[in-house]
């Protein structure tokens, strides 16, 4: 396992927040391109696909690296919270806290 290898980008469709909040409803929707997780792995072609649930684990580091560089874009000073911990994502794939099945927190 490298996640390293892996090429993770922010999601181009939601620009990594994993979900849309419906104008009008007001009601949040998991983002279809990258299936809620904000980011996706970008192959040699330029393609992008969701990062599958099972590899969250793995490249949980990645992301929240990924997510405390986007949050300083929007100006956000203070330490980062794993997605799982943000109560946006509670309802999301990222919600689930993958380090909670195998121990490792
Ligand atoms: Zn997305």
């Amino acid at each position: 396992m490298n996640a390293g290898d892996r090429n993770i980008k922010r999601c181009v469709s939601c620009d990594g927040f994993g979900w849309f909040e419906d104008d009008f409803s007001g009601e949040t929707e998991d983002c279809d391109w990258c299936a809620g997780a904000g980011y996706v792995y970008r192959d040699a072609q330029g393609r992008d696909r969701p990062i599958p649930q099972s590899d969250y684990a793995a490249v949980a580091a990645d992301l929240e690296r990924l997510d405390l560089e986007r949050l300083r874009e929007m100006g956000y000073q203070g330490q980062a919270l794993k997605p799982w911990q943000q109560a946006i994502r509670k309802d999301t794939q990222l919600g689930r806290d993958p380090y909670r099945d195998d121990g490792d927190a």
